[in-house]
C-alpha cells in the first residue's frame, strides 16, 4: 500500500458497498483509486495524501461561489448555534420560498426537500395526481435521481413502456414510464399522438449535464411547452444541477420557457442537503396538507441547510456574478479545445453559464447517441494524466463539469497549460 487515499479505499470497501456512497465516487468508469477529499477551499480540494487539485467538479454543481465560502461557512455555524432542527416550521424557510419564487417566474409556490431525488420524485407524484394519469415520459441519457419510476431505459419500441435501468425496480413500474431521444420532438409528438390522454408529465433536464452536457436543439424546449399544454400534460423542467448554475433564472429564464413544475437542488443549499420542487399554484396546492397527494420530510427545510442556501443565493445575486462564472467556463473550454488542438488530438467543448463538456468527438454531440460514440478511452486517459498533474476533472465521460467564481483566470490557464501534456500523451 504506497498511498493513504489506496489505504482508505481498501477499508472503506470492508464496510462500505463499493467503498462509496454514491457509485460514480467509485471511479469504476475511468478505474483507478478515487480520491479521499479531507478539505476543500475556493477552487481547490485536498486528498488524504495531502496533494492539492484545481477542482472542477464542485461537489458535482453546488460550491459554485467555491469551497467553504466564508459567508455559508458562518451563516450555517450561526444557524446551527440556535439548533439543528426542529421539526417545526422557520421563518427562514418562508424567505426560502419567497426568494425562489421572485427569482423564477414559472414558481408560484414551492416546497423544500433533502435531495434532488426527492425533488424529483415528489413532482412526478403530484404531476400523476394533479392530472389523474399513470404514464410519465422522460428522456434517454437525461438522469432525475433514484425514483423507481426514473431509473428506466427505453423499450423495444418508440410506443413501449421502459424497462428497468436498475435490478430492484418493478417491471410494474417502469411500465409507466416511456423513454423517448433527448432533442427529437418528432418522437415526441408521435407518442402524444397515440397516448397523450394517459401521460401525466414530461420531465427533462432542460440542459441535459448527466450524459456529459448537451443544450437542447432549438425548438425542442418550445416544441415541449406547446405538446405538454395541448395536451394536458404537466412540463417538469429538472434543474437540479441547472438551476442558478447556468443562469440567474436557471435554463428556462436562459430559453423564455415556462415550465409547470420546476425541481431543484444543489446550488440552492450551497453545499447543504437541499432540493425543492416548485411550480404553478394550481398544481401544487394539490400537496398535502392542503390536497390529496403525499409529501413529507422529517429535515425539510433544515434550518442549517436553508441557512447555507440562502447565503448562497446572496452571493449569486452580486453584480457581473454570471458574466464572470461563464467568462471562466468559456476561457476553460476555448483553452482546452485550443490546446488538443495544437496536439492534433480529436476534441470538442461547450459550456452553458458555469457548465461545461468536454468531448473526445469531432463536434459538440446534440444527442444520447452522439455522446456514447465518443472516444471513452481517451477520456479516461486524459482525465488520469489530468488528475495527475493537480487537475480534477468529473471522473466519467458522461458528466458535465463546474467552474467556481473562485476559479481564477490564472488557475484555468494552469489546467490549459497541463493539459497541453495531458492531449500530448494521447
Ligand atoms: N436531477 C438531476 C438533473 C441531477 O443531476 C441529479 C443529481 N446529479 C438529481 C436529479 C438527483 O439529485 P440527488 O443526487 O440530490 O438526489
Amino acid at each position: 500500500m504506497n498511498s493513504k487515499n489506496e489505504a482508505l479505499f481498501e477499508r472503506a470497501g470492508k464496510t462500505i458497498p463499493g467503498g462509496v456512497n454514491s457509485p460514480v465516487r467509485a471511479f469504476r468508469s475511468v478505474g483507478g483509486t478515487p480520491r479521499f477529499i479531507e478539505r476543500a477551499e475556493g477552487a481547490r480540494v485536498w486528498d488524504a495524501d495531502g496533494k492539492v487539485y484545481v477542482d472542477y467538479v464542485g461537489s458535482w454543481g453546488p460550491a459554485i461561489a467555491g469551497h467553504a465560502h466564508p459567508a455559508i461557512v458562518e451563516a450555517v455555524r450561526e444557524a446551527a448555534l440556535r439548533g439543528l432542527s426542529f421539526g417545526a416550521p422557520t421563518e427562514a424557510e418562508i424567505e426560502m420560498a419567497e426568494r425562489l419564487c421572485a427569482l423564477l417566474p414559472s414558481m408560484d409556490m414551492v416546497r423544500l426537500v433533502s435531495s434532488g431525488t426527492e425533488a424529483t420524485m415528489s413532482a412526478i407524484r403530484l404531476a400523476r395526481g394533479f392530472t389523474g394519469r399513470d404514464a410519465i415520459v422522460k428522456f434517454e441519457g437525461c438522469y432525475h435521481g433514484h425514483a423507481d419510476s426514473l431509473l428506466v431505459k427505453a423499450g423495444s419500441g418508440l410506443l413501449t413502456f421502459g424497462n428497468p435501468s436498475s435490478g430492484g425496480v418493478p417491471e410494474d413500474f417502469a411500465k409507466h414510464t416511456i423513454v423517448l431521444d433527448f432533442n427529437d420532438l418528432d418522437q415526441v409528438e408521435t407518442v402524444f399522438r397515440a397516448r397523450g390522454a394517459e401521460i401525466a408529465a414530461v420531465i427533462v433536464e432542460p440542459v441535459a449535464g448527466n450524459m456529459n452536457l448537451i443544450k437542447p436543439r432549438p425548438g425542442f424546449l418550445e416544441g415541449l411547452r406547446r405538446i405538454c399544454s395541448e395536451y394536458g400534460s404537466v412540463l417538469i423542467f429538472d434543474e437540479v444541477m441547472t438551476g442558478f448554475r447556468v443562469g440567474p433564472q436557471g435554463v428556462q429564464g436562459l430559453y423564455g420557457i415556462t415550465p409547470d413544475l420546476t425541481t431543484l437542488g444543489k446550488v440552492i443549499g450551497g453545499g447543504m442537503p437541499v432540493g425543492a420542487f416548485g411550480g404553478r399554484r394550481d398544481i401544487m396546492e394539490c400537496i398535502a396538507p392542503l390536497g390529496s397527494v403525499y409529501q413529507a420530510g422529517t429535515l425539510s427545510g433544515s434550518p442549517v441547510a436553508v441557512a447555507a442556501g440562502l447565503a448562497s443565493l446572496q452571493l449569486l445575486s452580486a453584480p457581473g456574478f454570471y458574466e464572470t462564472l461563464s467568462a471562466r467556463a468559456e476561457r476553460l473550454v476555448k483553452g482546452l479545445a485550443a490546446a488538443a488542438s495544437d496536439a492534433g488530438v480529436v476534441f470538442s467543448a461547450d459550456s452553458v453559464g458555469g457548465m461545461f463538456g468536454i468531448y473526445f468527438s469531432e463536434s459538440v454531440p446534440a444527442s444520447y447517441g452522439e455522446v456514447m460514440a465518443c472516444d471513452r478511452d481517451r477520456f479516461n486517459r486524459f482525465f488520469h494524466a489530468m488528475l495527475s498533474a493537480g487537475h480534477y476533472f468529473a471522473p466519467s465521460a458522461f458528466e458535465a463539469g463546474f467552474v467556481s467564481v473562485a476559479h481564477s483566470e490564472a488557475d484555468i490557464d494552469a489546467t490549459v497549460e497541463a493539459s497541453r501534456e495531458a492531449f500530448a500523451s494521447l
